[in-house]
């Protein structure tokens, strides 16, 4: 169910994107559950939000510990998140703990491979769900409005060029390789 406070009911157009975004927050256990809720205030939320939030709550915890959820959903896959401009229409967005100026190193480290395979595995069933191929798009793809397939906020914000939206999230050292071969892996499974 959506819970967002800004989001458009329904869809114009048919979904053909799946984006990444980092949510510029921290790395912590309870991340994706708290920016949900912040999507979902209905006096405190920013004019965004986005279809799932993921953090890596359960990097470092004991096999049978417990944790936030770390996947938390907040607009329907039916409904249009305010996300990336140009990308909302025929969308479905992703919003990642962490920040687009991580380091390689960052991106490699336990709590940042966690929040990778919680979304990959949103990714894996919005893939299989809407018949999305796992590549990452040119810019030219962005913009045909017809090409299937992965993009960031970046692409949006690049293929698009509209005023005033400039976001690069999810940086320029998001391991796009390993996360779209971890997507691969769990559609194979
Ligand atoms: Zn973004």
């Amino acid at each position: 169910m959506t819970t967002a406070a800004h989001f458009t009911s329904g869809r114009v157009k048919p979904i053909r994107l799946i984006c990444l975004h980092t949510m510029e927050s921290q790395e912590k256990p309870g991340t994706a559950v708290s920016v949900a809720a912040w999507f979902s205030d209905k006096k405190r939320a920013p004019e965004a939000s986005a279809h799932m939030c993921v953090d890596g709550s359960q990097a470092g915890v004991k096999p049978g510990g417990k944790y936030p959820a770390p996947i938390v959903r907040v607009v329907d896959d039916g409904d249009t998140a305010w996300a990336a401009p140009g990308a909302n229409a025929d969308g479905l967005h992703i919003e990642m703990a962490g920040i687009a100026s991580q380091s390689v190193k960052n991106w490699a480290d336990a709590y940042s491979l966690a929040v990778i395979e919680n979304a990959a595995t949103v990714a894996a069933i919005w893939a299989r769900k809407y018949e999305i191929p796992v590549k990452h798009l040119s810019l030219d793809e962005v913009r045909d409005g017809k090409s299937k397939g992965f993009i960031g906020h970046v692409d949006a914000t690049n293929a698009f060029k509209i005023p005033g939206f400039d976001h690069t999230d999810p940086g320029a050292n998001f391991p796009w390789e390993y996360f779209l071969q971890l997507v691969t892996k769990k559609l194979t499974v």
